[in-house]
């Protein structure tokens, strides 16, 4: 049996973080592939050693003196490596970058020495091989993840060690310029490295004990979630919910590897298994409910659009024209209603507006802003009857009025559109109804 584990910055901000992940580690032998992240804050007023790095090279880049800054993250290090007891020194590394910012090796190669630097660390501290992901990890030429290249160098390389290290977050071009992944993507590294050596379990060590059914600043001690499909979990991650980066489930998705979420904090917690297929039925009809605030739905009404062949099309054109992307498109049948992200609509709502009447023709064209869209997502739904209908019920009583619905094909979630001041009292209604009351 073969594990590999992933560390978030949390579980590595300090010495003591440090030591239960060692801990972690070997208590089970087949915990043999290490991805760590940078050190991350110790404490809420702390800042992500990454963060330093970025502020310390756009100093770098100014031409200004960074080298105060350089220190403070050397310091960050050394901290950790004496209170470990290493007999290890991270000087020669240091002048390196030090070089390398000077030379303006990119931010890029700056944000990517966090990751660098605690593999290793980890690597002294475990006795295990330090594999430079640079080495392993390839990005294509215009700075894509290259999964196919990767799998073959990285399967290669990492069948010939017993057990290594392999930091997050970053690769390199074929030519050696570092590459990283968008924030928090040392989750995608794990999933690589994970699907390379076809892992029996990728665990994804994090400072939570795994998902839970509904954001907690909404709900009090919301139930944890014990079982997820990849599906459940990207209509949750897409609609805001995060404890994994939403590319983490690509790779190890496609070789049907499951992620076990787990707390390094509490590591006799379960955590949240997220898997491809489960007969484990959840302890409720959802699994659970995530949402975002800030949309727009913009109305177009048409005399007989249903019977004009590419309207839609046309509609959509507009959108496309102006580079925004569209969520969802309830329609009838004079009718079609587009949502979109506030943010992104707002400066260029007029040339869309007059981009749809030179297009489509349409009667006339409404907005409404501020409107929030809610998931509620389960795999249980399927084979249940009145889902619907006890959401519905439930939000008509929490006095929250539904401006949309979309169900989408695979019965897999249902997606409510409401005002962005009723969004905590409708997820409050929706969880009361499936979770607090189904006792
Ligand atoms: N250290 C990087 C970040 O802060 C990557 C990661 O932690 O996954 O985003």
């Amino acid at each position: 049996m073969v594990k590999v584990v992933k560390f978030g910055g949390s579980s590595l901000a300090s010495a003591q973080q440090f030591a239960k992940v060692g801990k972690i580690i070997t208590a089970d032998k087949n915990r043999r592939f290490v991805v760590p992240s940078a050190p991350g804050k110790r404490n809420s007023k702390d800042t992500k050693v990454t963060d330093m790095l970025y502020a310390c090279y756009a100093q770098a880049e100014q031409d200004e003196d960074f080298r105060v800054s350089l220190m403070k993250i050397k310091d960050r290090y050394d901290t950790i490596i004496n209170g470990l007891n290493l007999k290890l020194s991270l000087a020669d590394e240091f002048a390196k970058i030090e070089e390398n910012f000077k030379k303006k090796a990119g931010v890029d190669y700056a944000a990517s020495r966090g990751e660098y630097l605690n593999g290793i660390i980890m690597a002294n501290y475990l006795g295990f091989e330090f594999i430079d992901s640079a080495e392993v990890i390839r990005f294509d030429d215009e700075g894509n993840f290259d999964a196919d290249t990767t799998d073959k160098i990285l399967s290669a390389r990492l069948e010939k060690v017993e057990s290594a290290v392999v930091p997050g977050f970053y690769g390199a071009k074929a030519d050696g310029t570092i590459k990283t992944f968008s924030r928090g993507g040392s989750d995608i590294t794990g999933s690589i490295v994970a699907k390379a050596v076809h892992a029996d379990c990728y665990e994804n060590w994090t400072d939570v004990s795994g998902f839970l059914i509904a954001d907690p600043r909404i709900i009090d001690d919301p139930k944890p979630i014990k079982t997820i499909t990849y599906r459940e979990l990207r209509e949750l991650s897409y609609m805001g919910a995060s404890v994994l980066h939403e590319d983490a489930v690509f790779p190890v998705r496609k070789a049907g590897i499951p992620i076990n979420i787990r707390n390094t904090n509490a590591p006799e917690d379960e955590g949240t298994w997220i898997v491809e297929s489960t007969c484990h039925q959840s302890a409720y009809t959802i699994t659970g409910i995530a949402g975002k605030k800030g949309f727009v739905s913009v109305n177009i009404d048409k005399d007989m659009m249903n019977s004009e062949v590419g309207f839609g099309r046309k509609v959509l054109s507009a959108f496309e024209e102006n580079g925004i992307n569209f969520e969802h498109m309830p329609s009838g049948i004079d009718t079609m209603t587009i949502f979109v992200h506030q943010p992104e609509f707002e400066g260029k709502e007029q040339a869309v507006i007059s981009a749809i009447h030179r297009m489509a023709k349409p009667d006339s064209i409404e907005i409404e802003s501020d409107l929030a869209l809610i998931a509620v997502v389960g795999r249980g739904m399927k084979s249940t009857r009145g889902t619907a209908g006890r959401i519905f019920s439930a939000l008509a009583h929490a006095n929250v009025n539904v401006k949309m619905i979309d169900q989408g094909s695979s019965e897999l979630n249902i997606i409510i559109g409401v005002k962005n001041s009723d969004f905590d009292s409708a997820i409050k209604a929706i969880y009361d109804i499936f979770v607090t009351t189904q006792l």
